[in-house]
């Protein structure tokens, strides 16, 4: 008898012994102990422990716990088994999920074991394993975490650096653009290496700092060349304001006499008034009217005429101090507003006045022609208002020209 066949008895009487029906199974159960009982190693034996060393840890654990012998027993357990496509599905997903999404620092230690998964993908289903994939989470966590801490903080620093230079922007003056260089330059200084969107936030930024450095540049040129054009204009309004001066003066005197106007009288006039209400300054105020004025026009003409108007007004002007005004009130009338100590200091400027028109005749061209004046004088404080002291001494002249002409009445009957 064989050995085999020996073995073979044995497992049939041992299965008796158990009332075991010898069923394929179990007969071949009962068949490698037996054989292992006398250190026989058959192949079908052999086979089944070499395929329980393939299962996996856990797998084995329940092989040993159920002491499942056959290959029959083990195939429940096989049938649990995931489909190796998707395990492979599986091990790639985890390797994916493993890598730190924001940290771009790969670790050599991760790299290694993804290539390990890569290559045996059922390795996933190890504790060890596991316990290792649950390590690699927690650092990419960590590894991500502490990355987007650094970013939130440059990105802060560039803000700060952005509101610094707005501030700096909006109170600008014509330093403004030389500081705004300087801060774009502390933003191109930030350490951003590695991380790429913050690099290209940070060339925007850089950007839009030049742009609104240029901007300004440009518009303090502009408010450089407004500020010429107004202060050009500004001179050219000094000049109009010195012509208008000029001209309101010139207004002020008459071009034929070289007097006062009647307007620039009146006003001049008022000013005096005001004194002697106020200093009790008194005055005293002269109607001259040339005789016979018209007879001279039409004996001489009008231009001889115009001569002698001049050539009396510059009499008047002559004889008149600094304080006094003299004027030319309508064609050949003229008034005069004079201050004195005496009222006889006023007799004596009409008789002096009096004395150069009378003595000196005219000459135009050739011609010498005898001219008359009639005027009639009145003083200030010797009537209640300024009105009433005009409006005598036009009387007054109205009286000397009625009573002969040539003839000069004093408020106080005094004639001359
Ligand atoms: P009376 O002695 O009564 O004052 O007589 P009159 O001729 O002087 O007075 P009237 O008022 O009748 O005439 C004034 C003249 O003065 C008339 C006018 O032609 C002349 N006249 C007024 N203004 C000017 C002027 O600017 N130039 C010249 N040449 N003549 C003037
Ligand atoms: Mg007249
Ligand atoms: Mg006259």
């Amino acid at each position: 008898m064989t050995v085999t066949s020996a073995i073979a008895k044995e497992t049939l009487s041992n299965l008796e012994k158990k009332s075991i029906a010898a069923t394929p199974n179990a007969y071949a159960k009962e068949f490698c102990i037996s054989a292992k009982k006398i250190n026989l190693s058959t192949k079908e034996c052999r086979k089944f422990e070499e395929i329980i060393l393939k299962l996996s840890k856990n797998e084995q654990i329940i092989v040993k716990e159920k002491s499942l012998t056959t290959f029959e027993d083990i195939i429940p357990i096989l049938l649990k088994r995931v489909n190796q496509d998707n395990i492979e599905n599986m091990a790639t997903l985890i390797n994916d999920s493993l890598q730190p999404s924001i940290s771009i620092n790969l670790n050599e230690n991760l790299h290694k074991f993804s290539v390990k998964i890569g290559n045996s993908p059922e390795l996933i289903f190890e504790s060890d394993i596991q316990k290792e994939i649950k390590k690699f989470i927690e650092q990419r966590i960590t590894l991500d975490k502490s990355e987007l801490d650094k970013k939130a903080k440059e990105i802060a620093k560039v803000m700060t650096f952005m509101t610094k230079y707005l501030a700096d922007a909006i109170d600008s003056n014509s330093h403004g653009s030389s500081s705004i260089s300087d801060i774009a330059k502390d933003i191109e200084s930030l350490d951003a290496s590695n991380h790429q969107d913050l690099v290209n936030m940070k060339g925007k930024l850089v950007d839009a700092a030049k742009s609104i450095e240029d901007a300004m540049e440009k518009t303090t040129n502009k408010l450089k060349n407004g500020q010429s054009q107004v202060q050009s204009l500004q001179s050219k309004v000094v000049q109009l304001e010195k012509e208008l001066e000029n001209s309101k003066k010139e207004s002020d005197i008459d071009h034929l006499t070289g007097l006062l106007t009647r307007r620039a009288y009146d006003r001049h006039s008022k000013k005096i008034e005001e004194l002697y209400k106020r200093n009790n300054i008194d005055y005293s105020l002269v109607f001259f009217d040339i005789d016979h004025f018209k007879k001279v026009n039409d004996d001489y003409g009008h231009d001889a005429g115009d001569v002698i108007l001049a050539t009396f007004a510059k009499v008047l002007l002559k004889s008149t101090r600094d304080l006094d005004i003299v004027g030319r009130y309508g064609g050949e009338e003229f008034i005069a507003i004079l201050h004195f100590n005496d009222s006889n200091e006023i007799k004596s400027y009409i008789k002096r006045v009096k004395s150069i028109v009378t003595s000196h005749k005219f000459k135009y061209k050739e011609l010498k022609i005898p001219i008359t004046f009639s005027a009639g004088v009145t003083i200030r404080s010797e009537n209640r208002s300024y009105d009433d002291t005009i409006q005598i001494a036009d009387k007054l002249l109205y009286q000397a020209k009625h009573t002969g002409r040539n003839k000069i009445i004093f408020q106080d009957g005094d004639e001359l």
